[in-house]
């Protein structure tokens, strides 16, 4: 594949796996994080190392419209333009309703919608130059169905991010093309130590395939998604969630 991708939040369970997946192919990855630097720069190191490509690890937070124009400015100046851009950076805050504040409530869709805005953004006009591009934005499940009513504003960001997805299709065509991935739950190590094991034993069994999802799978379906193979999937929302049932 040999393109130069950007993942956010490559310091997060998810994100880690693709990058590693994408490196794989052939990519240089642009490993982007927020607060973990220890983490990002170690695994931009392995990457490096395992699969002979070139890395960088890059910080913004995603939120920040000006934050983000630099980062993708260092990764043009080290790696090249971005081909790929993976909107994987995301937050969840749980709070019952009446707790919740706005400011709260603010920061999810902040960093969530438009975090993902904000990079399509920077390195939309590169692509359109070269002709060729494609976002993958990570949604959820729970921007189709909800699923745990105190993750109302994480729900909110993720269904306005399939919103921005079909919009960004529709704009961007033709060489730019915008899918969305709904996973379900993965069972990274920050879920399954995050939740007593009675609730996660209750979550598996509303999984249809009875076990959580695997990181890796995530990044399985992005690798796909990103290669030739997937040329003609555009403007889509993609679930992998093993079957998931009990919405409420
Ligand atoms: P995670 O391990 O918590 O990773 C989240 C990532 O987002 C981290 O790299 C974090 O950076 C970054 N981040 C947080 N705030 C940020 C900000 N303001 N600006 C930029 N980056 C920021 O989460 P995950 O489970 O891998 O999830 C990855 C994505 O998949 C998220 O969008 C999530 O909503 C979605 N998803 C996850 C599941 C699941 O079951 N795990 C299910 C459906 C969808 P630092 O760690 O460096 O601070």
């Amino acid at each position: 594949m040999g393109k130069t991708v950007l993942i956010t939040g490559a310091s997060g369970g998810i994100g880690s796996a693709i990058a590693l997946e994408l490196a794989k192919e052939g990519c240089d990855i642009a490993v982007h994080y927020f607060s973990n630097r220890e983490k990002a720069e170690t695994l931009a190191e392995e990457i490096r190392r395992d699969c002979n490509v070139n890395t960088l690890s890059v910080q913004a937070d995603v939120s920040k419209e000006e934050e983000v124009v630099e980062m993708v400015k260092a990764i043009e100046e080290h790696l090249g333009p971005v081909d790929i851009l993976i909107n994987n950076a995301g937050i969840d805050m749980p709070n019952l309703f009446s707790l919740k504040t706005a400011e709260e409530f603010r920061r999810v869709l902040d960093v969530n919608t438009v975090g993902a805005y904000n990079c399509a953004r920077a390195v939309t006009p590169s692509m359109k130059e070269r002709g060729y591009g494609r976002i993958i934005n990570i949604a959820s499940t729970n921007g189709i169905n909800t699923y745990y009513p105190m993750c109302f504003d994480y729900d909110a960001s993720k269904a306005a991010l399939i919103s921005l997805t079909h919009n960004l299709a529709v704009q961007l065509s033709p060489d730019i093309h915008v899918n969305a991935v709904a996973p379900g739950f993965i069972g990274t190590e920050k879920e399954l130590e995050g939740y007593d094991e009675e609730f996660l034993k209750e979550e598996e069994e509303k999984i249809l395939v009875k076990r959580y999802g695997k990181p890796e799978e995530v990044a399985h379906l992005i690798r796909f998604l990103v290669s030739s193979e997937a040329d003609f999937i555009n403007n889509t929302v993609i679930r992998i969630d093993g079957g998931q049932i009990g919405s409420v």
